[in-house]
């Protein structure tokens, strides 16, 4: 079953298409792939699909449903949740409270009353906190749970951003380059993360990713960008053997 149906999606900035008629198909239950150069239009595409861009034409169907006109936090309620390029984490909070504080916001808790509260004097629900321990055991953060999120080693961050995504309780979630910045060990750990959160929780993921390694290991479909236009789509196997990708990362 399709779960999200990316029609004819272009977006333009001034004069430039980011992304021009891009369509393609996110199957319920799969590990799917977006690659593409630097440039070709990948974390726009992410941008339109969570929301944070609207596209200049085109459509984006969650559920059989349109959401491209919804604001980003309607998209996160409809369950797709999403990790950005850039951490963004509530920086001086603690691991349990980024985790306390989504948890809380998606149960209608409005965020702005936890830096309203910064300062220690949180309160937080006993169920939201063993909601957050449940998902910090899961995501290997217990040990951490106290330390400031601005003083976690960097994979560590990285990982307690995945988990806050999936306090939303996403049925779709968009992950921005995980693996950028972390070491082989920690690559091979978030992949076995990324199939845990496919085969265990039974959550849909869409990566964009530049480690090609990982991306062929645990993808089983691929969508190559380039330039905006979607280059050709398929199996690692198809999509690793095929020319045009070839020249395209390769430039000739
Ligand atoms: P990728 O993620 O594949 O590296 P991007 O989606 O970031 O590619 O960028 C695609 C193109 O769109 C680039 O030429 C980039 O400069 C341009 N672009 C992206 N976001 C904006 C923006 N907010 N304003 C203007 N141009 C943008």
């Amino acid at each position: 079953m399709e779960l999200l149906k990316i029609a004819k999606v272009s977006r333009e900035f001034g004069g430039l298409k980011a992304i021009d008629d891009v369509s393609f198909s996110v199957k319920k239950g799969a590990i799917h792939g977006v690659i593409g150069p630097n440039g070709s239009g990948k974390t726009t595409l992410f941008n339109v699909v969570s929301g944070h861009y609207k596209p200049t034409s085109g459509e984006v169907w969650f559920e059989n449903k349109p959401i491209h006109k919804l604001p980003p936090y309607k998209i996160c309620r409809a369950g797709l949740a999403r990790t950005f390029q850039n951490l963004r984490l509530f920086k001086q909070m603690t691991v349990l409270e980024n985790i306390c504080a989504v948890l809380d916001e998606s149960s209608g808790v409005r965020i702005l009353d936890y830096f309203l509260f910064l300062n220690r004097v949180l309160r937080i629900e006993k169920e939201t906190v063993l909601k957050a321990e449940k998902l910090l055991e899961d995501f290997n953060l217990s040990e951490w749970w106290n330390v400031q999120a601005d003083s976690l080693p960097y994979g560590v961050q990285k990982r307690m951003e995945i988990a806050r995504a999936l306090a939303t309780n996403p049925k779709l979630l968009l992950l921005d380059e995980p693996a950028a910045g972390l070491n082989h060990t920690e690559t091979d750990e978030l992949s076995g993360i990324i199939k845990h959160i496919r085969d265990d929780l039974g959550i849909t993921v869409v990566l964009i990713e530049h480690d090609m390694k990982m991306v062929m290991s645990i993808c089983e479909t691929i969508t190559v960008l380039n330039e905006g236009h979607l280059l050709i789509e398929g199996t690692p196997e198809v999509v690793s053997n095929d020319k045009q990708v070839i020249s395209a990362y390769l430039g000739g």
